[in-house]
């Protein structure tokens, strides 16, 4: 989709746990060529909303939308199909697998379902092109030399770009990234942005879910702050880090 493509629409979004309001009509956007990032101190939705948005939850009320199509009642599988493709909060990688297995795993993720079963069938043309697409985003991510080691021979900060490059192999628009920057020394972080930063200009949307406030304030391009459930600030960096509600609840907390 062109940079300004609208990719993800939450409108109103509510989520309810019995009595508990996880999410309070949350309104959220996602546009090509952006990096959003979602905040707020811990129990305060966050996750809840992600789980809503990548097809995993349903919402109690609002609605979602995928490049305009309305989700209500849709696997996740539908929301991969529409360009959604994510990472999740631990490292999910199998560690004696080679890089490239990890991330040819994500781009057959994307083309079958019951990829365990399927992937018994794979035919020899079916196989050589998964593979030419994981090296395709292995090279985009500059882990191009580490093709052919075991994925948990490598450094956490290395992990997590492999888990960004199978999330990259399902060939998504928009991509959701939860708490990227988490346990990564500085270096590391620094290469994480740099590459998120890359794609952002290749025109893919990113929605992360971060603690990280200085990774967060130097990559954003606008926030959204979430304090039980409801949105109390939304705007671009700049202006979140001196709101006064947002220092009381979150950052001076
Ligand atoms: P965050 O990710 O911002 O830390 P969560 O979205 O995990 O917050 O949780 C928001 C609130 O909803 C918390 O009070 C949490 O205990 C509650 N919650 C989350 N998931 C469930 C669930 N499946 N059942 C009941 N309560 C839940
Ligand atoms: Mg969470």
């Amino acid at each position: 989709p062109a940079v300004g493509t609208r990719l993800m629409d939450a409108r109103a979004v509510t989520k309810r746990f019995g009595g508990l309001v996880a999410n309070d009509s949350v309104d959220l956007h996602v546009d090509a060529g952006e990096v959003h990032a979602l905040i707020g101190p811990n129990g305060a939705g966050k996750s809840t909303f992600f789980n809503m948005i990548s097809g995993v939850d349903d919402p109690t009320e609002g609605s979602i939308a995928l490049l305009s199509q309305p989700m209500a009642g849709k696997p996740s599988r539908e929301f991969a199909r529409l360009g959604l493709s994510r990472t999740f909060q631990h490292v999910r990688i199998l560690g004696q697998r080679s890089v490239l297995e990890n991330v040819a795993l994500g781009a057959h993720l994307r083309a079958h379902r019951g990829w365990l079963a399927s992937m018994l069938r794979l035919d020899r043309a079916e196989e050589a092109a998964l593979l030419a697409e994981a090296r395709r985003q292995i090279e985009r991510c500059g882990l191009g030399p580490f093709a052919d080691v075991p994925a948990g021979s490598l450094a956490l900060g290395q992990q997590r770009i492999v888990e960004i490059a199978r999330a990259l192999a399902g060939q998504p628009a928009l991509l959701l990234l939860d708490e990227p920057a988490a346990g990564l020394r500085h270096l590391e972080k620094q290469a994480l942005a740099q590459l998120l930063a890359q794609l952002r200009s290749e025109g893919l949307g990113i929605l992360i879910v971060e603690h990280d406030m200085e990774f967060v304030m130097n990559l954003a391009d606008r926030i959204t702050v979430l304090e039980f459930g409801a949105v109390i600030a939304e705007g671009p960096p700049a202006e979140i880090q001196s709101n006064q509600r947002v220092l009381d609840a979150y950052l001076g907390g």
